[in-house]
């Protein structure tokens, strides 16, 4: 069986074997191409019994930074060693070749020992996380010394090796095995669902970056509802997000409620009709009832309300964001999300109140927290109300044709003083205010050239 690789890889490949040296394709790209999915040819990754120094010696302009043994060869620096055309490349793309390795024991669940290089493709296959990633090729052949070959058409995620041991040795591995999954639509082999399910708790020695970054790979896959299913099902759920457990089995069926699933079911079902495919607003559909179980009462008369449970979910999402260390930006846009999915859509809202919805969460988070809305309806079993969106939305836009503050208005206190000759002080203030109230009022345009002709007319006392 052979692989056709792009032109650009198989340049490289040959130059480095026009210096006797190996070089293979391997890994994710090797995998996504024989899946038919699109394969990455960005970063491509490859493999070579070159150490980095003799690599650096090949591509004298290529990074070296990092002790993983990877090489970084910009193929903008590269092209004309490899006879490439300017347009077989894209203007920041890169190739990425690390020296074959082979590693030692990992006492720490986390990091090998130590690396030594290897001068052995088997090593370096070895070593892989599963069958489906330890594919290589040169184009010529594809090298498949652990069956990937069959598990990709059987659609199996399986470890290279014991499970057990694999796990063990480095714990990301049980959070890949499940991206993976989740990415691919592959089920988990036994054993190795097995070993991940038995060493589940070795999570917690990972770094809640590394953490973060397979939960969010995970939610932004198209079955991100199954991937999230799988880790509460092999209690990987408890390292990750264990604050949805007490979500499963929180009833929400009650006289004069709509609600027909307990909070857990709905929060997936919300999280398979996001339509988003932002991993942040994905996460919010996930965690906007988080809070209720919570605040769970049962009425004498049998009604269950959760009072307040937004402001407790909104907490519980912070708390979360900052455990994973999510940026700044994540972080409000996730609580903002979380806090505010409670809103009122009605498009005979008066404006004001249209307004506050949308200072309250932010103009440029209006249109996810539409969409988390209508995932949340979905979610319930409803229907997703769609014309009342669309005039919501209507509606929202309209609104926003009008400044929401003096800031928004097309001149600034500069262009008060500059067009009075006054200094500045208060009376720049209370004109710019002037003019925003009769904006507001839609007595003024928001124009330039309106607003400094009205200024002219408006009392003030020149220098
Ligand atoms: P993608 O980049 O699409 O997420 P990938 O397979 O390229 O998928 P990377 O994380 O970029 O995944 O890793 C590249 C390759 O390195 C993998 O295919 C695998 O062979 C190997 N690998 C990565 N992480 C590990 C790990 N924790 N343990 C063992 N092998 C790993
Ligand atoms: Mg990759």
């Amino acid at each position: 069986m052979t692989l056709q690789l792009p032109r650009k890889a198989a340049r490289l490949i040959s130059f480095f074997k026009t210096h006797r040296y190996e070089c293979y394709v391997v890994g994710g790209y090797v995998r996504d191409s024989l899946l038919n999915q699109n394969a990455n040819h960005r970063g491509m990754d490859f493999t070579t019994n070159a150490t980095p120094e003799q690599i650096q010696q090949l591509f004298p302009d290529s990074e070296y930074t990092n002790r993983f043994g990877t090489v970084i060869i910009p193929l903008s620096k590269a092209f004309e060693k490899l006879k490439l055309a300017a347009d077989e490349f894209e203007p920041h793309d890169f190739f990425e070749v690390t020296t074959y390795r082979s590693e030692s024991s990992y006492t720490d669940n986390r990091h090998p020992d130590t690396i030594t290089w290897g001068t052995r493709l088997e090593d370096d296959l070895s070593r892989r996380d599963f069958t489906i990633n330890a594919l290589a090729s040169d184009g010529e052949q594809i090298i498949d010394l652990y069956n990937g070959l069959d598990d990709i058409k059987s659609k199996v995620i399986r470890t290279v090796g014991n499970p057990k041991e694999r796990f063990s040795e480095d714990a990301l591995r049980i959070m890949r095995a499940i991206r993976f999954a989740t990415q691919l639509s592959f089920s988990i082999e036994p054993a190795t669902l097995e070993a991940l399910t038995a060493h589940a708790q070795l999570l917690a020695l990972i770094s809640s970056e590394r953490i973060r970054d397979e939960l969010l790979k995970i939610l932004a896959s198209n079955n991100a509802s199954q991937g999230v299913l799988l880790m509460k099902d092999t209690g990987v759920l408890n390292y990750v997000l264990p604050e949805l457990y007490p979500t499963w089995g929180s009833e929400q069926k009650s006289p004069k409620r709509h609600h027909i699933y307990d909070v857990g079911t709905h929060l997936i079902k919300a999280l398979e009709a996001c339509t988003n495919p932002d991993p942040i607003v994905r996460l919010a559909c996930l965690l906007h009832d988080v809070g209720k179980p919570k605040t769970r009462v049962v009425q004498p008369d049998g009604v269950v309300t959760f009072y307040n449970h937004e402001l407790v979910s909104t907490e519980i999402a912070f708390d979360i964001g900052k455990r994973l260390h999510f940026s700044k930006r994540d972080l409000i846009k996730l609580t903002k999300l979380v806090r505010y999915h409670q809103f009122t859509v009605d498009e005979h809202q008066t404006d004001s109140a249209i307004r506050r919805v949308i200072r309250n969460v932010g103009k440029e988070y209006i249109y996810d927290l539409l969409d988390l809305r209508v995932a949340d309806r979905i979610g319930s079993g409803s229907t997703p109300d769609s014309w009342r969106l669309q005039l919501f939305k209507k509606r929202i836009e309209e609104v926003q044709q009008q400044p929401f503050s003096v800031r928004d208005l097309k001149i600034r206190g500069n262009d008060v003083m500059e067009a009075l000759h006054i200094p500045s002080g208060p009376q720049v203030g209370t004109l710019l205010e002037t003019l925003f109230k009769e904006v507001s009022e839609q007595k003024l345009e928001n124009t330039r050239e309106a607003l400094l002709n009205r200024l002219t007319q408006l009392p003030h006392t020149a220098q």
